[in-house]
Protein backbone atom coordinates (compact mmCIF):
# COMPACT_ATOMS: atom_id res chain seq x y z
CA UNK A 1 0.00 0.00 0.00
CA UNK A 2 1.71 3.15 -0.80
CA UNK A 3 -1.02 5.50 1.76
CA UNK A 4 1.17 3.54 4.39
CA UNK A 5 0.32 6.67 7.20
CA UNK A 6 3.32 6.93 9.82
CA UNK A 7 4.44 3.55 11.38
CA UNK A 8 7.83 3.40 10.47
CA UNK A 9 8.06 0.07 10.69
CA UNK A 10 5.52 -0.67 7.65
CA UNK A 11 7.43 1.83 5.55
CA UNK A 12 10.48 0.21 6.11
CA UNK A 13 8.81 -2.98 5.71
CA UNK A 14 7.43 -1.64 2.22
CA UNK A 15 11.34 -0.77 1.18
CA UNK A 16 11.21 2.93 1.93
CA UNK A 17 14.92 3.76 2.28
CA UNK A 18 14.75 8.07 1.87
CA UNK A 19 12.24 10.32 3.26
CA UNK A 20 11.21 14.00 2.35
CA UNK A 21 9.71 16.45 4.78
CA UNK A 22 8.16 18.90 2.04
CA UNK A 23 7.06 22.32 2.99
CA UNK A 24 5.81 24.98 0.16
CA UNK A 25 7.71 27.88 -0.96
CA UNK A 26 4.93 31.14 -1.79
CA UNK A 27 3.98 29.11 -5.35
CA UNK A 28 2.89 25.86 -2.90
CA UNK A 29 6.03 24.01 -4.83
CA UNK A 30 7.57 21.40 -2.56
CA UNK A 31 11.01 21.54 -1.15
CA UNK A 32 12.56 19.68 1.06
CA UNK A 33 15.71 17.76 2.03
CA UNK A 34 16.12 13.87 1.52
CA UNK A 35 16.48 12.12 4.43
CA UNK A 36 17.58 8.24 4.77
CA UNK A 37 15.22 6.09 6.73
CA UNK A 38 17.58 5.61 9.22
CA UNK A 39 16.68 9.18 10.80
CA UNK A 40 12.77 8.68 10.77
CA UNK A 41 12.40 9.57 14.39
CA UNK A 42 14.97 12.96 14.10
CA UNK A 43 12.92 13.97 11.24
CA UNK A 44 9.85 13.59 13.00
CA UNK A 45 10.24 15.54 15.77
CA UNK A 46 11.93 18.45 13.45
CA UNK A 47 15.09 17.90 12.59
CA UNK A 48 15.01 19.04 9.22
CA UNK A 49 15.91 22.62 9.06
CA UNK A 50 15.58 25.15 6.25
CA UNK A 51 17.07 28.79 5.36
CA UNK A 52 13.75 30.17 4.42
CA UNK A 53 15.92 33.24 2.51
CA UNK A 54 16.70 30.56 0.26
CA UNK A 55 13.40 29.94 -0.82
CA UNK A 56 10.67 32.03 -3.16
CA UNK A 57 8.55 34.55 -0.72
CA UNK A 58 9.26 32.51 2.50
CA UNK A 59 10.02 35.75 4.84
CA UNK A 60 13.54 34.99 6.64
CA UNK A 61 16.14 37.34 6.66
CA UNK A 62 19.71 35.38 5.98
CA UNK A 63 20.91 36.09 9.62
CA UNK A 64 17.67 34.48 10.84
CA UNK A 65 18.02 31.21 12.48
CA UNK A 66 16.58 28.57 10.47
CA UNK A 67 12.98 27.27 10.28
CA UNK A 68 12.27 23.33 11.37
CA UNK A 69 9.85 21.26 8.79
CA UNK A 70 7.55 19.27 11.17
CA UNK A 71 6.09 16.25 8.67
CA UNK A 72 2.63 15.73 9.27
CA UNK A 73 2.54 11.80 9.44
CA UNK A 74 -1.07 11.39 7.95
CA UNK A 75 0.19 12.74 4.84
CA UNK A 76 2.49 9.87 4.17
CA UNK A 77 2.91 8.74 0.75
CA UNK A 78 5.37 6.63 -0.76
CA UNK A 79 6.18 7.70 -4.29
CA UNK A 80 4.46 5.10 -6.47
CA UNK A 81 6.98 6.10 -9.50
CA UNK A 82 10.05 5.50 -7.06
CA UNK A 83 8.97 3.72 -4.48
CA UNK A 84 11.69 3.49 -2.00
CA UNK A 85 11.22 7.21 -1.15
CA UNK A 86 8.07 8.55 0.98
CA UNK A 87 6.98 11.38 0.87
CA UNK A 88 5.33 14.10 3.76
CA UNK A 89 3.60 17.44 3.90
CA UNK A 90 4.96 19.17 6.88
CA UNK A 91 4.72 22.69 8.59
CA UNK A 92 7.29 25.08 9.18
CA UNK A 93 8.37 25.97 12.53
CA UNK A 94 10.33 28.17 14.25
CA UNK A 95 11.71 28.68 18.44
CA UNK A 96 9.41 26.26 18.75
CA UNK A 97 6.73 27.26 17.50
CA UNK A 98 4.46 27.31 14.32
CA UNK A 99 6.03 29.86 11.63
CA UNK A 100 3.48 32.45 11.58
CA UNK A 101 4.16 32.66 7.76
CA UNK A 102 4.29 29.29 6.48
CA UNK A 103 1.29 28.59 4.16
CA UNK A 104 0.04 25.17 5.51
CA UNK A 105 -0.41 26.85 9.17
CA UNK A 106 -1.87 30.00 7.97
CA UNK A 107 -4.63 27.58 6.32
CA UNK A 108 -4.42 25.43 9.79
CA UNK A 109 -5.50 28.34 11.68
CA UNK A 110 -8.33 29.31 8.97
CA UNK A 111 -9.45 25.68 9.24
CA UNK A 112 -9.57 26.28 13.22
CA UNK A 113 -11.67 28.75 13.02
CA UNK A 114 -14.18 26.66 10.98
CA UNK A 115 -13.69 23.89 13.85
CA UNK A 116 -14.76 26.39 16.68
CA UNK A 117 -17.69 27.38 14.59
CA UNK A 118 -18.51 23.55 14.03
CA UNK A 119 -17.94 23.07 10.28
CA UNK A 120 -15.07 21.09 8.22
CA UNK A 121 -14.36 22.53 4.86
CA UNK A 122 -15.13 20.09 2.16
CA UNK A 123 -12.53 20.92 -0.69
CA UNK A 124 -12.28 19.38 -4.41
CA UNK A 125 -9.95 20.77 -7.15
CA UNK A 126 -10.12 20.23 -10.82
CA UNK A 127 -6.89 20.72 -11.83
CA UNK A 128 -6.36 21.27 -15.48
CA UNK A 129 -2.79 21.05 -17.28
CA UNK A 130 -0.83 20.77 -20.27
CA UNK A 131 1.47 17.72 -21.02
CA UNK A 132 4.26 19.07 -23.27
CA UNK A 133 7.23 18.47 -24.63
CA UNK A 134 10.41 20.91 -24.80
CA UNK A 135 11.13 20.98 -28.88
CA UNK A 136 14.71 21.88 -30.23
CA UNK A 137 14.38 25.00 -31.53
CA UNK A 138 13.78 26.04 -27.55
CA UNK A 139 9.69 26.11 -27.89
CA UNK A 140 7.15 23.98 -26.46
CA UNK A 141 4.20 21.45 -28.05
CA UNK A 142 1.96 18.80 -27.14
CA UNK A 143 3.36 15.55 -25.75
CA UNK A 144 1.29 13.68 -28.86
CA UNK A 145 1.34 14.40 -32.40
CA UNK A 146 -2.06 14.65 -33.82
CA UNK A 147 -2.46 18.44 -32.79
CA UNK A 148 -4.25 20.05 -35.59
CA UNK A 149 -7.89 19.99 -34.19
CA UNK A 150 -9.62 23.39 -33.39
CA UNK A 151 -12.13 21.59 -30.78
CA UNK A 152 -10.16 19.11 -29.12
CA UNK A 153 -12.64 19.35 -26.16
CA UNK A 154 -13.66 15.53 -25.11
CA UNK A 155 -11.75 14.26 -28.59
CA UNK A 156 -11.25 10.29 -27.87
CA UNK A 157 -8.55 10.01 -30.22
CA UNK A 158 -6.53 12.80 -28.35
CA UNK A 159 -7.50 11.27 -25.28
CA UNK A 160 -5.81 7.66 -26.53
CA UNK A 161 -2.98 9.09 -27.95
CA UNK A 162 -2.14 10.30 -24.27
CA UNK A 163 -3.11 7.27 -22.33
CA UNK A 164 0.49 5.72 -21.31
CA UNK A 165 1.23 8.80 -19.34
CA UNK A 166 -2.43 9.23 -17.87
CA UNK A 167 -2.80 5.62 -17.41
CA UNK A 168 -0.07 5.61 -14.63
CA UNK A 169 -0.71 8.55 -13.50
CA UNK A 170 -4.30 7.62 -12.69
CA UNK A 171 -3.13 4.40 -11.33
CA UNK A 172 -1.01 6.50 -9.10
CA UNK A 173 -4.03 8.65 -7.79
CA UNK A 174 -5.87 5.47 -7.17
CA UNK A 175 -3.10 4.36 -4.61
CA UNK A 176 -3.60 6.66 -2.23
CA UNK A 177 -7.58 6.05 -2.85
CA UNK A 178 -8.30 9.27 -4.59
CA UNK A 179 -10.69 7.59 -6.79
CA UNK A 180 -10.31 9.05 -9.89
CA UNK A 181 -14.09 9.31 -11.44
CA UNK A 182 -13.30 10.83 -14.85
CA UNK A 183 -10.26 12.30 -17.32
CA UNK A 184 -11.16 13.83 -20.27
CA UNK A 185 -9.10 16.10 -23.74
CA UNK A 186 -10.00 19.97 -22.27
CA UNK A 187 -10.31 22.59 -24.90
CA UNK A 188 -6.92 23.05 -25.26
CA UNK A 189 -4.69 21.16 -27.84
CA UNK A 190 -2.67 19.36 -25.26
CA UNK A 191 -4.74 20.06 -22.06
CA UNK A 192 -5.95 16.96 -19.63
CA UNK A 193 -8.21 17.18 -16.55
CA UNK A 194 -8.04 14.57 -14.24
CA UNK A 195 -11.05 14.94 -11.48
CA UNK A 196 -10.85 13.05 -8.37
CA UNK A 197 -12.63 13.08 -4.64
CA UNK A 198 -13.01 15.93 -1.76
CA UNK A 199 -11.09 16.12 1.21
CA UNK A 200 -11.34 18.21 3.77
CA UNK A 201 -9.36 21.47 2.95
CA UNK A 202 -5.82 20.95 4.08
CA UNK A 203 -5.82 17.24 2.78
CA UNK A 204 -6.67 18.77 -0.82
CA UNK A 205 -4.12 21.25 -0.19
CA UNK A 206 -1.73 18.67 0.71
CA UNK A 207 -2.88 16.46 -2.06
CA UNK A 208 -2.87 19.15 -4.58
CA UNK A 209 0.59 19.96 -4.28
CA UNK A 210 1.67 16.12 -4.57
CA UNK A 211 -0.65 16.03 -7.70
CA UNK A 212 1.39 18.59 -9.26
CA UNK A 213 5.12 17.17 -8.46
CA UNK A 214 3.54 13.22 -9.52
CA UNK A 215 2.16 14.78 -12.66
CA UNK A 216 5.43 15.97 -13.69
CA UNK A 217 7.77 13.30 -12.71
CA UNK A 218 5.11 10.69 -14.32
CA UNK A 219 5.14 12.82 -17.67
CA UNK A 220 8.68 13.05 -17.72
CA UNK A 221 8.94 9.53 -17.62
CA UNK A 222 6.85 9.57 -20.44
CA UNK A 223 9.17 12.33 -22.52
CA UNK A 224 7.18 15.19 -21.56
CA UNK A 225 6.40 17.76 -18.44
CA UNK A 226 2.77 18.69 -17.37
CA UNK A 227 2.58 22.28 -17.04
CA UNK A 228 0.41 24.12 -14.27
CA UNK A 229 0.63 27.43 -16.19
CA UNK A 230 -2.51 29.73 -16.09
CA UNK A 231 -2.47 30.01 -19.87
CA UNK A 232 0.79 28.69 -21.81
CA UNK A 233 -1.13 30.16 -25.25
CA UNK A 234 -2.43 32.97 -25.69
CA UNK A 235 -5.26 31.52 -27.83
CA UNK A 236 -6.13 27.87 -26.22
CA UNK A 237 -8.06 27.95 -23.05
CA UNK A 238 -6.33 28.44 -19.96
CA UNK A 239 -5.95 26.01 -17.03
CA UNK A 240 -8.27 26.20 -13.89
CA UNK A 241 -8.26 24.34 -10.75
CA UNK A 242 -11.59 25.38 -9.86
CA UNK A 243 -12.72 25.39 -6.15
CA UNK A 244 -15.55 23.05 -5.10
CA UNK A 245 -16.63 23.72 -1.59
CA UNK A 246 -18.98 22.59 1.21
CA UNK A 247 -19.16 22.67 4.72
CA UNK A 248 -20.02 19.59 6.27
CA UNK A 249 -21.18 19.38 10.08
CA UNK A 250 -17.39 18.87 11.93
CA UNK A 251 -19.26 15.86 13.76
CA UNK A 252 -21.14 13.94 11.68
CA UNK A 253 -19.99 15.05 8.51
CA UNK A 254 -23.65 15.92 7.08
CA UNK A 255 -23.08 18.25 4.43
CA UNK A 256 -24.40 21.57 5.03
CA UNK A 257 -24.49 23.11 1.97
CA UNK A 258 -26.91 20.60 0.47
CA UNK A 259 -31.03 21.73 0.45
CA UNK A 260 -34.41 20.07 -1.19
CA UNK A 261 -36.66 23.05 -0.48
CA UNK A 262 -34.04 25.90 -2.54
CA UNK A 263 -36.54 28.17 -3.54
CA UNK A 264 -33.59 29.77 -6.07
CA UNK A 265 -34.08 26.43 -7.38
CA UNK A 266 -29.71 25.55 -7.21
CA UNK A 267 -30.54 22.97 -4.05
CA UNK A 268 -27.80 25.06 -2.33
CA UNK A 269 -28.49 25.71 1.74
CA UNK A 270 -28.82 29.24 3.17
CA UNK A 271 -25.52 28.67 4.90
CA UNK A 272 -24.80 27.91 1.62
CA UNK A 273 -26.05 31.23 0.11
CA UNK A 274 -24.14 33.29 3.28
CA UNK A 275 -20.76 31.68 2.53
CA UNK A 276 -20.81 32.17 -1.03
CA UNK A 277 -22.02 35.79 -0.31
CA UNK A 278 -18.77 36.15 1.70
CA UNK A 279 -16.37 34.59 -1.29
CA UNK A 280 -18.54 37.21 -3.38
CA UNK A 281 -17.45 39.89 -0.90
CA UNK A 282 -14.30 39.07 -0.58
CA UNK A 283 -13.80 38.26 -4.59
CA UNK A 284 -11.06 40.62 -5.83
CA UNK A 285 -8.72 39.84 -2.89
CA UNK A 286 -9.35 36.13 -3.41
CA UNK A 287 -8.85 36.44 -6.49
CA UNK A 288 -4.98 37.62 -5.53
CA UNK A 289 -4.53 34.86 -4.45
CA UNK A 290 -5.94 31.94 -6.27
CA UNK A 291 -4.89 33.64 -9.91
CA UNK A 292 -1.80 34.19 -8.39
CA UNK A 293 0.53 35.19 -11.55
CA UNK A 294 1.09 37.89 -13.75
CA UNK A 295 -0.09 35.23 -16.41
CA UNK A 296 -3.12 34.31 -14.53
CA UNK A 297 -4.59 37.37 -15.89
CA UNK A 298 -4.73 36.13 -19.39
CA UNK A 299 -6.44 33.35 -18.72
CA UNK A 300 -9.53 35.62 -16.80
CA UNK A 301 -10.37 37.09 -20.20
CA UNK A 302 -13.52 36.56 -22.19
CA UNK A 303 -11.92 35.72 -25.45
CA UNK A 304 -9.20 34.09 -26.50
CA UNK A 305 -7.64 35.77 -29.03
CA UNK A 306 -9.08 34.19 -32.30
CA UNK A 307 -11.54 31.41 -30.84
CA UNK A 308 -14.24 31.94 -28.90
CA UNK A 309 -14.69 31.62 -24.78
CA UNK A 310 -12.31 29.90 -22.91
CA UNK A 311 -14.70 29.14 -20.02
CA UNK A 312 -12.88 30.81 -18.11
CA UNK A 313 -14.62 33.15 -15.48
CA UNK A 314 -14.53 37.17 -16.57
CA UNK A 315 -17.45 38.40 -13.83
CA UNK A 316 -17.35 38.70 -10.44
CA UNK A 317 -21.21 37.37 -9.96
CA UNK A 318 -22.37 34.17 -9.17
CA UNK A 319 -25.29 31.58 -11.19
CA UNK A 320 -26.72 28.62 -10.96
CA UNK A 321 -25.30 25.58 -13.16
CA UNK A 322 -23.85 28.00 -15.53
CA UNK A 323 -20.21 28.47 -16.58
CA UNK A 324 -19.91 32.23 -17.14
CA UNK A 325 -19.88 32.99 -13.47
CA UNK A 326 -17.11 33.34 -11.57
CA UNK A 327 -19.26 31.01 -8.61
CA UNK A 328 -21.37 27.99 -9.86
CA UNK A 329 -23.71 25.93 -8.45
CA UNK A 330 -23.10 22.65 -10.64
CA UNK A 331 -25.89 20.70 -11.05
CA UNK A 332 -27.40 18.51 -8.12
CA UNK A 333 -26.09 21.35 -5.76
CA UNK A 334 -24.83 21.08 -2.16
CA UNK A 335 -21.25 22.68 -3.32
CA UNK A 336 -20.21 25.93 -4.58
CA UNK A 337 -17.51 26.28 -7.73
CA UNK A 338 -15.13 28.62 -7.66
CA UNK A 339 -13.66 28.93 -11.10
CA UNK A 340 -11.46 31.93 -11.01
CA UNK A 341 -8.98 29.45 -9.02
CA UNK A 342 -5.79 28.74 -11.63
CA UNK A 343 -3.56 25.37 -11.65
CA UNK A 344 -0.59 28.14 -10.34
CA UNK A 345 -2.02 28.86 -7.11
CA UNK A 346 -0.68 27.54 -3.58
CA UNK A 347 -3.92 25.96 -2.37
CA UNK A 348 -3.09 26.93 1.23
CA UNK A 349 -3.43 30.33 1.15
CA UNK A 350 -6.03 29.94 -1.50
CA UNK A 351 -8.17 27.55 0.67
CA UNK A 352 -7.55 29.72 3.38
CA UNK A 353 -8.89 33.13 1.81
CA UNK A 354 -11.84 31.46 0.43
CA UNK A 355 -12.77 29.29 3.66
CA UNK A 356 -12.43 32.82 5.63
CA UNK A 357 -14.48 34.62 3.60
CA UNK A 358 -17.23 32.30 3.71
CA UNK A 359 -17.34 32.81 7.47
CA UNK A 360 -17.61 36.10 7.11
CA UNK A 361 -20.75 35.51 5.08
CA UNK A 362 -22.21 33.20 7.65
CA UNK A 363 -21.17 35.46 10.78
CA UNK A 364 -22.59 38.32 9.17
CA UNK A 365 -25.35 36.36 7.16
CA UNK A 366 -25.03 37.78 3.70
CA UNK A 367 -27.28 37.11 1.07
CA UNK A 368 -25.24 37.40 -2.33
CA UNK A 369 -29.16 37.88 -3.98
CA UNK A 370 -30.46 36.16 -6.84
CA UNK A 371 -28.48 33.83 -9.37
CA UNK A 372 -27.47 34.91 -12.52
CA UNK A 373 -29.45 32.25 -15.11
CA UNK A 374 -28.05 33.80 -18.66
CA UNK A 375 -25.09 33.43 -20.80
CA UNK A 376 -23.32 36.19 -19.21
CA UNK A 377 -20.38 36.48 -21.36
CA UNK A 378 -22.80 38.38 -23.72
CA UNK A 379 -23.99 40.89 -21.52
CA UNK A 380 -22.59 44.18 -22.80
CA UNK A 381 -20.88 46.71 -20.27
CA UNK A 382 -24.14 48.89 -19.54
CA UNK A 383 -26.14 45.98 -19.14
CA UNK A 384 -23.55 44.93 -16.49
CA UNK A 385 -23.34 48.31 -15.06
CA UNK A 386 -27.30 48.10 -14.81
CA UNK A 387 -26.99 44.74 -12.89
CA UNK A 388 -23.95 46.18 -10.80
CA UNK A 389 -21.94 43.39 -12.09
CA UNK A 390 -17.88 44.17 -11.50
CA UNK A 391 -15.24 42.66 -13.78
CA UNK A 392 -12.83 40.40 -12.00
CA UNK A 393 -8.97 41.96 -11.08
CA UNK A 394 -7.79 42.65 -14.88
CA UNK A 395 -4.19 42.14 -14.01
CA UNK A 396 -1.98 41.18 -11.30
CA UNK A 397 -1.66 44.65 -10.40
CA UNK A 398 -5.32 45.42 -9.58
CA UNK A 399 -5.41 41.99 -7.82
CA UNK A 400 -2.60 42.87 -5.67
CA UNK A 401 -4.29 46.18 -4.93
CA UNK A 402 -7.28 45.29 -4.20
CA UNK A 403 -5.95 42.27 -1.58
CA UNK A 404 -3.63 44.87 -0.12
CA UNK A 405 -6.76 47.31 0.62
CA UNK A 406 -8.97 44.33 1.82
CA UNK A 407 -8.96 43.71 5.53
CA UNK A 408 -9.36 40.13 5.03
CA UNK A 409 -5.95 39.89 3.70
CA UNK A 410 -4.21 40.79 6.42
CA UNK A 411 -6.02 38.73 9.10
CA UNK A 412 -6.03 35.46 7.25
CA UNK A 413 -2.44 35.79 5.95
CA UNK A 414 -0.81 37.62 9.39
CA UNK A 415 1.40 40.51 9.29
CA UNK A 416 4.56 38.83 8.16
CA UNK A 417 3.16 36.94 4.78
CA UNK A 418 0.50 39.34 4.05
CA UNK A 419 3.82 42.15 3.71
CA UNK A 420 5.93 39.45 2.00
CA UNK A 421 3.27 38.41 -0.66
CA UNK A 422 2.36 42.30 -1.15
CA UNK A 423 6.00 42.77 -1.82
CA UNK A 424 6.33 39.72 -3.80
CA UNK A 425 4.07 40.30 -6.31
CA UNK A 426 4.24 43.41 -6.81
CA UNK A 427 8.52 42.56 -7.45
CA UNK A 428 6.91 40.30 -10.20
CA UNK A 429 4.59 43.07 -11.71
CA UNK A 430 7.96 45.06 -12.05
CA UNK A 431 10.16 42.51 -13.55
CA UNK A 432 7.07 41.89 -15.92
CA UNK A 433 6.18 45.02 -17.00
CA UNK A 434 9.98 46.08 -17.55
CA UNK A 435 10.24 43.00 -20.21
CA UNK A 436 9.79 44.18 -23.99
CA UNK A 437 7.50 41.39 -25.65
CA UNK A 438 8.72 39.56 -28.80
CA UNK A 439 4.99 41.11 -29.76
CA UNK A 440 5.42 44.70 -29.11
CA UNK A 441 8.20 44.71 -30.69
CA UNK A 442 6.81 43.31 -34.11
CA UNK A 443 4.42 45.38 -34.01
CA UNK A 444 6.31 49.18 -32.55
CA UNK A 445 9.84 49.38 -33.47
CA UNK A 446 9.25 49.82 -37.39
CA UNK A 447 5.26 51.12 -36.84
CA UNK A 448 6.06 54.69 -37.48
N1 LIG B 1 -10.43 25.72 -18.79
C1 LIG B 1 -11.49 26.49 -18.17
C2 LIG B 1 -10.87 27.45 -17.16
O1 LIG B 1 -9.91 28.06 -17.46
C3 LIG B 1 -12.54 25.63 -17.52
C4 LIG B 1 -13.22 24.61 -18.39
C5 LIG B 1 -14.20 23.76 -17.59
O2 LIG B 1 -15.23 24.28 -17.14
O3 LIG B 1 -13.89 22.59 -17.36
O4 LIG B 1 -11.34 27.64 -16.07
MG1 LIG C 1 -12.29 21.48 -17.16
MG1 LIG D 1 -15.16 22.78 -12.94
Amino acid sequence: PANIGYDVEALAAAGVEFMLASYVDIHGVSKSKMVPIAHYKRMMSGSELCTGAALEGVPQDVSDEEVASHPDPASCKILPWDKDIAWFASDLWTKGKPFSACSRTILKNVVAKADAMGYRMNLGMEAEFFVLKDDADGGYSPLSTRNHLEKPAYDVSRLLDNMDWMRELVKSMNQFGWDVYSLDHEDGIGQFEIDFKYFDALTMADNFVFFRLMANEIARRHGGFASFMPKPYGDRAGSGAHFNMSLADKVTGKNLFEAEDDPRGCNLSKLGYQFMAGVLKHLPAICAVVAPTVNSYKRLVLRGSMSGFTWAPVFACYGDNNRTNTLRIPKGGGRIELRAADSACNPYLGAAMVLAAGLEGIEQQLDPGEPHTENMYLKTPQELDAMGVKMLPQSLKEAIDMFQQDELSKAVFGESMFTTWIDYKSEEWIRYNNHVSDWEKARYLKLF
